[in-house]
């Protein structure tokens, strides 16, 4: 079984001085790429750093609770296209920073959608209690080859925003949401991804998640579609490379 983990967060200091060993258990278990999100500028060029492990690609963005560095960031993006290869995570969180900053989340996020235009990449997408908004935008500006990141919103709003070709990348924490849960029974296989948002969103809370455990995320999938786990491995490994150019 092969899989990618599309998000994760391996410049957490939950991993510091232990990265390389855990891709290198990432990818004894079948996880043979990872892509590490960068939130702000000096998480991003440690994210840079890391692209250089074999199997380890990089995304850059910025946290939409936290714009300070925003345009820095963009800079950085445009410098090293070809060491990059996503936008992210960017988006709107309603939940984390007060509405006197969502004005600038749009507009900080536009500016995003723009950037991932111009440079042809990808966009992966934070949205937390702000969803339908999120989504939204993303049609507004028709954005192409977009990952909502362990999307909270309501299974309604992915599923129309799927129907526009919209990618849902699902973490192991789904053994425990039932609103994931809900969301694979009626989002489409050809929409779904397979991400660990580690060390975040482990299947048990409080836990310190890991990459190898997408594992969890793509048993889950085979469970609620009723379909082979192998068969849905291999669907949700095309279904990356739709999005993501991968040197795999
Ligand atoms: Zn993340």
């Amino acid at each position: 079984m092969r899989m990618v983990d599309v998000h994760c967060h391996l410049t957490a200091p939950e991993f510091e001085g232990r990265v390389e060993s855990i891709v290198s258990e990432a990818r004894s278990s079948g996880v043979e790429a990872l892509i590490t999100s960068g939130q702000g500028l000096q998480d991003s060029l440690k994210a840079l750093e890391l692209a250089s492990i074999d199997g380890v690609y990089a995304s850059l963005g910025v946290p939409p609770y936290e714009l300070g560095d925003h345009v820095e960031v963009m800079e950085l993006i445009r410098r090293n296209r070809g060491r990059v290869v996503a936008v992210g995570e960017v988006g709107l969180d309603y939940w984390r920073a007060g509405r006197e900053t969502w004005e600038a989340q749009r507009r900080v996020f536009r500016d995003f959608i723009h950037l991932a235009r111009e440079l042809d990449l990808p966009l992966v997408i934070h949205s937390r209690s702000a969803g339908k908004y999120a989504i939204e935008i993303l049609l507004e500006e028709r954005a192409e080859r977009v990952v909502m990141h362990a999307f909270d919103g309501a299974a309604s709003h992915a599923v129309r925003a799927a129907e526009h070709g919209i990618m849902f990348s699902i973490p192991p924490s789904i053994a425990r949401s039932p609103q994931k849960q809900k969301l694979v029974k009626r989002v489409p296989l050809e929409n779904l991804l397979l991400e660990s948002d580690a060390p975040a969103l482990a299947p048990s809370p409080g836990e310190i998640n890991h990459p190898r455990n997408v594992r969890v995320s793509v048993e889950w999938v085979s469970r609620l579609k009723g379909l082979d786990v192998e068969k849905v491995a291999e669907a949700l490994w095309e279904n990356t490379f739709r999005v993501f150019e991968l040197r795999v």
